[in-house]
């Protein structure tokens, strides 16, 4: 890229546990975009909405032992300080006050969030304050504000701020991005499902995840779900 500006990306989740569909998503992305950094970024979970007997701290740890050795990915653990929700919207706004208003920083989401951007907390601000780059399957469809009227407020977000990667480096915030990518089918939804019945999720996620796992005795308890 001619510009210099630096430019970081933001991969955020439950990462509940870490697996290879995060790891090479975020990777890909990485190198797609041409960032400087491409940061993790561990959600805090609701206490109703955690695992039960897996904590905060040991999905830190997990995501820890996976990125050990690996300088292209790098933790952010601000999500899982801060007491209370997380918002996407605080975390960018914590981000742009330490980093200043020139550096470029990209919040990556699937479409699936982007569908359901107009509920998110001060939704207005994002593009204020970061990029958005959102990653769709080979093949699938954006909504058009003239076809599908139920996703209207997206369409036209879609339609006012369309960029693409060489605005990642011009500017500090305010393009969406989309980026077609394959995403491998894992999910740790399955991983919780295979280890709770008894089964191994060996080769979905890295061995280092795994053995944390078991020496732990993480998502034992049955647990229900498919890919
Ligand atoms: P769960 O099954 O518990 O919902 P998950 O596997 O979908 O978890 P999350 O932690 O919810 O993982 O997702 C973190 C981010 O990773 C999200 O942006 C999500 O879209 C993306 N993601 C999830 N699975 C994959 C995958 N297989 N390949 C690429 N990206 C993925």
């Amino acid at each position: 890229m001619s510009s210099n500006r630096y430019t970081i990306a933001l991969f955020g989740g439950t990462f509940d546990p870490v697996h290879f569909g995060h790891l090479r998503m975020a990777l890909e992305l990485s190198q797609a975009l041409k960032v400087d950094e491409m940061r993790l970024v561990p959600s805090h979970q609701p206490r109703h909405r955690q695992t039960p007997g897996v904590s905060a701290e040991q999905r830190r740890q997990m995501l820890a032992l996976a990125l050990d050795g690996c300088d292209e990915l790098q933790l952010d653990e601000r999500e899982l300080n801060r007491p209370g929700p997380t918002y996407t919207v605080d975390t960018l706004e914590e981000l742009r006050a330490e980093l200043g208003e020139e550096v470029s920083i990209s919040f990556c989401m699937g479409l699936d969030s982007l569908l359901t951007l107009p509920s998110w907390h001060r939704w207005e601000r994002l593009l204020q304050l970061a990029h958005l780059v959102v990653v769709i399957r080979p093949g699938w469809k954006l909504p058009r504000q003239d076809v599908d009227g139920s996703h209207g407020a997206v369409a036209a977000l879609l339609e006012k701020h369309a960029g693409g990667i060489a605005d990642l480096h011009a500017q500090p915030c305010g393009r969406l991005v989309v980026r077609e990518q394959t995403l491998l089918p894992i999910s740790s939804t399955h991983i919780r499902y295979l280890i709770g019945s008894g089964q191994s999720p060996r080769f979905l996620l890295p061995a280092a995840v795994l053995q944390y796992i078991e020496d732990n005795q993480l998502y034992r308890t049955a647990a229900t779900g498919g890919q």
